[in-house]
Protein backbone atom coordinates (compact mmCIF):
# COMPACT_ATOMS: atom_id res chain seq x y z
CA UNK A 1 0.00 0.00 0.00
CA UNK A 2 3.04 1.92 0.64
CA UNK A 3 4.11 2.25 -2.70
CA UNK A 4 0.75 3.25 -4.23
CA UNK A 5 0.18 6.21 -1.12
CA UNK A 6 3.35 7.63 -2.00
CA UNK A 7 2.88 7.79 -6.12
CA UNK A 8 -0.98 8.97 -5.73
CA UNK A 9 -0.10 11.71 -3.40
CA UNK A 10 2.92 12.95 -4.47
CA UNK A 11 2.41 13.05 -8.30
CA UNK A 12 0.26 15.75 -8.11
CA UNK A 13 2.85 18.22 -5.69
CA UNK A 14 4.28 20.99 -7.44
CA UNK A 15 1.97 21.10 -10.53
CA UNK A 16 0.71 24.59 -9.59
CA UNK A 17 -0.91 24.71 -13.62
CA UNK A 18 -4.57 23.81 -13.36
CA UNK A 19 -6.63 23.96 -16.38
CA UNK A 20 -9.20 26.59 -14.68
CA UNK A 21 -12.94 25.47 -14.83
CA UNK A 22 -14.76 26.38 -17.40
CA UNK A 23 -18.68 25.61 -18.76
CA UNK A 24 -17.49 22.72 -21.39
CA UNK A 25 -18.83 25.21 -24.15
CA UNK A 26 -19.34 23.98 -27.64
CA UNK A 27 -18.95 20.44 -26.43
CA UNK A 28 -22.44 20.44 -24.44
CA UNK A 29 -24.34 21.20 -28.50
CA UNK A 30 -22.24 18.74 -30.13
CA UNK A 31 -24.07 15.23 -31.27
CA UNK A 32 -23.64 12.52 -29.38
CA UNK A 33 -21.08 9.87 -30.90
CA UNK A 34 -22.79 6.23 -32.13
CA UNK A 35 -21.02 5.04 -29.15
CA UNK A 36 -22.70 7.20 -26.62
CA UNK A 37 -26.03 6.99 -28.49
CA UNK A 38 -25.92 2.89 -28.28
CA UNK A 39 -25.39 3.90 -24.51
CA UNK A 40 -27.93 5.90 -24.22
CA UNK A 41 -30.38 3.51 -25.81
CA UNK A 42 -29.21 0.82 -23.67
CA UNK A 43 -29.66 2.51 -20.26
CA UNK A 44 -33.45 3.67 -22.10
CA UNK A 45 -34.17 -0.14 -22.81
CA UNK A 46 -33.18 -1.22 -19.18
CA UNK A 47 -35.28 1.63 -17.27
CA UNK A 48 -38.41 0.68 -20.10
CA UNK A 49 -38.20 -2.88 -19.27
CA UNK A 50 -37.80 -2.65 -15.75
CA UNK A 51 -34.57 -4.34 -15.06
CA UNK A 52 -32.37 -4.73 -11.92
CA UNK A 53 -28.80 -5.68 -10.89
CA UNK A 54 -27.53 -8.64 -12.38
CA UNK A 55 -30.54 -9.39 -15.07
CA UNK A 56 -29.06 -10.22 -18.39
CA UNK A 57 -29.18 -8.16 -21.61
CA UNK A 58 -29.66 -9.26 -25.05
CA UNK A 59 -26.36 -10.76 -26.47
CA UNK A 60 -23.63 -9.05 -28.74
CA UNK A 61 -25.25 -10.17 -31.83
CA UNK A 62 -29.12 -9.18 -31.16
CA UNK A 63 -28.12 -6.13 -30.18
CA UNK A 64 -26.24 -5.33 -33.21
CA UNK A 65 -29.43 -5.41 -34.58
CA UNK A 66 -31.71 -3.92 -32.25
CA UNK A 67 -29.12 -1.01 -32.70
CA UNK A 68 -28.08 -0.57 -35.95
CA UNK A 69 -24.76 0.20 -35.35
CA UNK A 70 -21.31 -1.28 -35.77
CA UNK A 71 -19.92 -3.95 -34.00
CA UNK A 72 -16.89 -1.23 -33.19
CA UNK A 73 -19.62 1.38 -31.52
CA UNK A 74 -21.60 -0.73 -29.89
CA UNK A 75 -18.33 -2.55 -27.97
CA UNK A 76 -17.15 1.61 -27.07
CA UNK A 77 -21.37 1.64 -25.64
CA UNK A 78 -21.08 -0.89 -23.63
CA UNK A 79 -17.38 -0.54 -22.47
CA UNK A 80 -18.96 3.15 -21.54
CA UNK A 81 -21.03 1.89 -19.36
CA UNK A 82 -19.23 -0.88 -17.72
CA UNK A 83 -16.50 1.28 -16.86
CA UNK A 84 -19.86 3.33 -15.27
CA UNK A 85 -20.83 0.16 -13.50
CA UNK A 86 -24.03 0.18 -14.89
CA UNK A 87 -23.40 -2.90 -16.50
CA UNK A 88 -20.99 -5.62 -16.19
CA UNK A 89 -19.83 -8.00 -19.13
CA UNK A 90 -19.79 -11.94 -17.49
CA UNK A 91 -17.12 -14.12 -19.79
CA UNK A 92 -17.01 -17.26 -20.59
CA UNK A 93 -19.60 -19.48 -21.69
CA UNK A 94 -22.91 -17.97 -21.03
CA UNK A 95 -21.31 -14.84 -20.37
CA UNK A 96 -22.71 -11.24 -21.96
CA UNK A 97 -23.28 -8.55 -20.59
CA UNK A 98 -25.86 -7.88 -17.87
CA UNK A 99 -27.48 -5.05 -15.50
CA UNK A 100 -24.80 -3.10 -12.78
CA UNK A 101 -26.07 -0.74 -10.70
CA UNK A 102 -26.03 3.07 -9.80
CA UNK A 103 -23.55 3.90 -7.63
CA UNK A 104 -22.09 7.02 -6.52
CA UNK A 105 -18.76 5.49 -6.25
CA UNK A 106 -18.94 5.29 -9.94
CA UNK A 107 -19.68 9.11 -10.02
CA UNK A 108 -16.99 9.76 -7.24
CA UNK A 109 -14.34 8.03 -9.71
CA UNK A 110 -14.90 9.80 -12.77
CA UNK A 111 -15.66 13.05 -10.88
CA UNK A 112 -12.06 13.01 -9.38
CA UNK A 113 -10.90 12.57 -12.67
CA UNK A 114 -12.60 16.06 -13.40
CA UNK A 115 -11.41 17.22 -9.91
CA UNK A 116 -7.66 16.40 -10.87
CA UNK A 117 -7.80 18.08 -14.15
CA UNK A 118 -9.42 21.35 -12.47
CA UNK A 119 -6.26 21.41 -9.89
CA UNK A 120 -9.14 20.98 -6.94
CA UNK A 121 -7.33 19.68 -3.72
CA UNK A 122 -8.12 16.96 -1.05
CA UNK A 123 -8.72 19.90 1.21
CA UNK A 124 -11.92 21.39 -1.05
CA UNK A 125 -12.88 17.57 -1.08
CA UNK A 126 -13.06 17.44 2.84
CA UNK A 127 -14.77 20.19 2.91
CA UNK A 128 -17.29 20.05 0.18
CA UNK A 129 -17.66 16.18 2.04
CA UNK A 130 -18.36 17.85 5.26
CA UNK A 131 -20.94 20.46 3.92
CA UNK A 132 -22.75 17.90 1.47
CA UNK A 133 -22.84 14.99 4.13
CA UNK A 134 -24.25 17.72 6.80
CA UNK A 135 -26.87 19.03 3.89
CA UNK A 136 -27.62 15.44 3.36
CA UNK A 137 -28.50 14.33 7.52
CA UNK A 138 -30.36 17.88 7.99
CA UNK A 139 -32.94 16.76 5.15
CA UNK A 140 -32.89 13.45 6.42
CA UNK A 141 -34.42 14.67 9.87
CA UNK A 142 -37.12 16.77 8.13
CA UNK A 143 -38.27 13.76 6.32
CA UNK A 144 -41.66 13.90 7.00
CA UNK A 145 -42.80 10.17 7.79
CA UNK A 146 -41.36 9.34 11.15
CA UNK A 147 -41.79 5.61 10.42
CA UNK A 148 -39.62 5.50 8.12
CA UNK A 149 -36.67 7.57 9.29
CA UNK A 150 -37.31 5.22 12.65
CA UNK A 151 -36.85 1.97 10.36
CA UNK A 152 -34.32 3.38 8.12
CA UNK A 153 -32.06 4.34 11.12
CA UNK A 154 -32.77 1.35 13.77
CA UNK A 155 -29.98 -0.73 12.53
CA UNK A 156 -27.92 2.58 13.87
CA UNK A 157 -29.00 3.54 16.84
CA UNK A 158 -29.44 -0.37 17.92
CA UNK A 159 -25.82 -1.42 19.31
CA UNK A 160 -23.06 -1.41 17.75
CA UNK A 161 -23.81 -2.28 13.99
CA UNK A 162 -20.08 -2.40 12.83
CA UNK A 163 -18.76 -5.62 13.47
CA UNK A 164 -17.90 -6.73 9.82
CA UNK A 165 -15.64 -9.24 11.25
CA UNK A 166 -12.39 -7.33 10.24
CA UNK A 167 -12.05 -7.26 6.62
CA UNK A 168 -11.30 -3.67 5.00
CA UNK A 169 -14.09 -4.05 2.22
CA UNK A 170 -16.37 -5.01 4.90
CA UNK A 171 -16.50 -1.78 7.02
CA UNK A 172 -15.97 0.28 4.33
CA UNK A 173 -19.40 -0.98 3.01
CA UNK A 174 -20.93 -0.81 6.47
CA UNK A 175 -19.77 2.48 7.13
CA UNK A 176 -21.02 3.63 3.68
CA UNK A 177 -23.97 1.63 4.28
CA UNK A 178 -24.95 4.66 7.30
CA UNK A 179 -23.81 7.32 4.79
CA UNK A 180 -26.09 5.90 1.93
CA UNK A 181 -29.37 5.72 4.19
CA UNK A 182 -28.92 8.94 5.60
CA UNK A 183 -29.01 9.75 2.08
CA UNK A 184 -31.77 7.40 1.06
CA UNK A 185 -34.09 9.52 3.69
CA UNK A 186 -33.93 12.78 1.60
CA UNK A 187 -35.83 11.37 -1.16
CA UNK A 188 -34.07 13.37 -4.25
CA UNK A 189 -31.96 11.28 -6.43
CA UNK A 190 -30.05 13.98 -7.71
CA UNK A 191 -28.68 15.21 -4.26
CA UNK A 192 -28.40 11.55 -3.02
CA UNK A 193 -26.22 10.61 -6.44
CA UNK A 194 -24.10 13.80 -6.29
CA UNK A 195 -23.46 14.57 -2.45
CA UNK A 196 -22.67 11.23 -1.87
CA UNK A 197 -20.13 10.89 -4.15
CA UNK A 198 -17.52 13.30 -2.34
CA UNK A 199 -17.77 10.84 0.55
CA UNK A 200 -17.27 7.56 -1.94
CA UNK A 201 -13.90 9.77 -3.22
CA UNK A 202 -12.67 10.08 0.23
CA UNK A 203 -13.39 6.18 1.42
CA UNK A 204 -11.80 5.42 -1.73
CA UNK A 205 -8.76 7.30 -0.96
CA UNK A 206 -8.27 7.06 2.55
CA UNK A 207 -8.15 3.24 2.57
CA UNK A 208 -5.46 3.68 -0.60
CA UNK A 209 -3.18 5.85 1.97
CA UNK A 210 -4.33 4.41 5.71
CA UNK A 211 -6.16 1.45 7.06
CA UNK A 212 -9.38 3.24 8.25
CA UNK A 213 -10.49 0.44 10.60
CA UNK A 214 -7.98 2.22 12.85
CA UNK A 215 -10.84 4.88 13.05
CA UNK A 216 -13.78 2.65 14.04
CA UNK A 217 -14.12 3.31 17.79
CA UNK A 218 -13.67 7.31 16.61
CA UNK A 219 -16.53 6.51 14.45
CA UNK A 220 -19.18 3.87 15.75
CA UNK A 221 -20.51 6.35 18.66
CA UNK A 222 -20.81 9.01 15.82
CA UNK A 223 -23.58 7.12 14.02
CA UNK A 224 -25.49 6.00 16.63
CA UNK A 225 -26.16 9.99 18.00
CA UNK A 226 -26.68 11.14 14.28
CA UNK A 227 -29.27 8.00 13.80
CA UNK A 228 -30.72 8.97 17.06
CA UNK A 229 -31.21 12.65 15.91
CA UNK A 230 -32.64 11.82 12.45
CA UNK A 231 -34.82 9.47 13.84
CA UNK A 232 -36.38 11.51 16.15
CA UNK A 233 -36.41 14.69 13.56
CA UNK A 234 -33.99 16.91 14.78
CA UNK A 235 -32.36 18.74 11.38
CA UNK A 236 -30.06 21.23 13.14
CA UNK A 237 -29.04 18.22 15.80
CA UNK A 238 -28.47 15.70 12.31
CA UNK A 239 -26.48 18.18 11.08
CA UNK A 240 -24.05 19.44 13.46
CA UNK A 241 -23.67 15.56 14.96
CA UNK A 242 -22.46 14.67 10.83
CA UNK A 243 -20.36 17.98 10.49
CA UNK A 244 -18.52 16.53 13.67
CA UNK A 245 -18.15 13.27 13.14
CA UNK A 246 -16.82 14.12 9.84
CA UNK A 247 -14.82 16.46 10.94
CA UNK A 248 -12.76 13.91 13.40
CA UNK A 249 -12.40 12.28 10.19
CA UNK A 250 -10.63 14.81 8.15
CA UNK A 251 -8.66 15.69 11.42
CA UNK A 252 -7.48 12.64 11.47
CA UNK A 253 -6.54 11.85 7.69
CA UNK A 254 -5.23 15.47 8.80
CA UNK A 255 -2.73 14.04 10.98
CA UNK A 256 -1.52 10.88 8.98
CA UNK A 257 -1.22 13.27 5.45
CA UNK A 258 0.30 16.56 6.57
CA UNK A 259 0.79 18.90 3.98
CA UNK A 260 -0.72 16.55 0.90
CA UNK A 261 -4.16 17.28 1.96
CA UNK A 262 -3.44 20.61 -0.48
CA UNK A 263 -2.04 18.51 -3.70
CA UNK A 264 -4.72 18.10 -6.24
CA UNK A 265 -7.31 14.96 -6.19
CA UNK A 266 -5.92 11.90 -7.44
CA UNK A 267 -7.86 9.65 -9.71
CA UNK A 268 -7.64 6.64 -8.32
ZN1 LIG B 1 -19.60 7.82 9.13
Amino acid sequence: MGGRRDGALKSAQGSDRAIPIGSGGSSLLRPLKAAEVVARNIVGDIRAQNLGPGDGLPSEAAMLVQYGVSRESLREGLRLLEVQGMIAIRRGPGGGPVVGSVGAAHLGRVSALFFHMSGATYQELFQAWVWAEGELAERAARHPDAVLRAATMEPFTDGHPHESGGALDGYLEEHAGFHRAVASLVCNRVLELSLESYGQIVAHHVAMVDDPRTLRDVLVDDHHGIASAVTAGHPKRSRDLMEEHLRGVVDYCRERLGGSLDTAVEWL
